[in-house]
């Protein structure tokens, strides 16, 4: 298949990332959160992650710049990555489904803030997390290039990295003895054995 299929295949699924993302992300600008976490470093990590999961694929898309880097996989491995996207995106909307208006895009508490444990959320406590690796890592695969791979999957780990733990601690301080349990019967990205 002609490189600008997988160019416009990585497009769409950007595209339908950002669709199923947008509803989210226009209610949690409106709601109103108590608690704050670090917003300095978020920003500056979430910003982070803008350029590797968005900004460095369409520089990939639409110009020959990254070019230089394109390595040569098999076919079959860039359909592969396709897959897995879109496997990933039905994902993300039972996700978002779960968490509802507890999502927010850096580490928050709402004013009601209740502790989500259905769903995918029912056997892992990050599931968008596990998301954001399966889309990093298919983008690599779909883009075939070492700089959009490795920046995406190196700046996602670093966000996933630093903001996990403190994710965890703030909801054990906001739901303490509940948290705990959920969080000996959970996986953090992948489900307990
Ligand atoms: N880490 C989760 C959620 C990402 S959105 C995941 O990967 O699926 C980030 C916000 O979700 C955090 O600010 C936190 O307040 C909230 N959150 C995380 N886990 C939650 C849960 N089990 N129930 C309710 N809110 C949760």
């Amino acid at each position: 298949m002609e490189e600008i299929f997988y160019r416009a295949s990585l497009c769409i699924l950007i595209v339908a990332f950002l669709m199923i993302r947008a509803p989210s992300v226009m209610r949690a600008s409106r709601t109103k959160k108590v608690e704050d976490k670090k917003p300095t470093r978020e920003r500056f990590l979430v910003a982070l992650n803008f350029v590797g999961m968005l900004g460095v694929p369409l520089i990939y898309i639409f110009t020959p710049w990254l070019d230089f880097f394109s390595l040569s996989f098999f076919e079959f491995i860039r359909y592969l990555g396709i897959a897995f996207f879109v496997t990933g995106l039905i994902l993300l909307i039972w996700i978002h489904k779960a968490l509802g208006e507890h999502w927010s895009m850096m580490l928050k508490l709402s004013d009601e803030h209740k502790l989500i444990s259905s769903g995918p959320y029912s056997r892992v406590r990050h599931p968008m997390y596990t998301f954001f690796y399966i889309m990093v890592i298919s983008t690599a695969l779909i883009s075939a290039n070492l700089f959009v791979g490795v920046f995406g999957i190196l700046t996602w780990t670093i966000l996933y990295i630093v903001r996990v733990g403190d994710e965890e601690s703030m909801l054990l301080e906001q739901f303490g003895e509940e948290y705990q349990q959920y969080m000996d019967r959970t996986g953090r990205l992948l489900p307990k054995l």
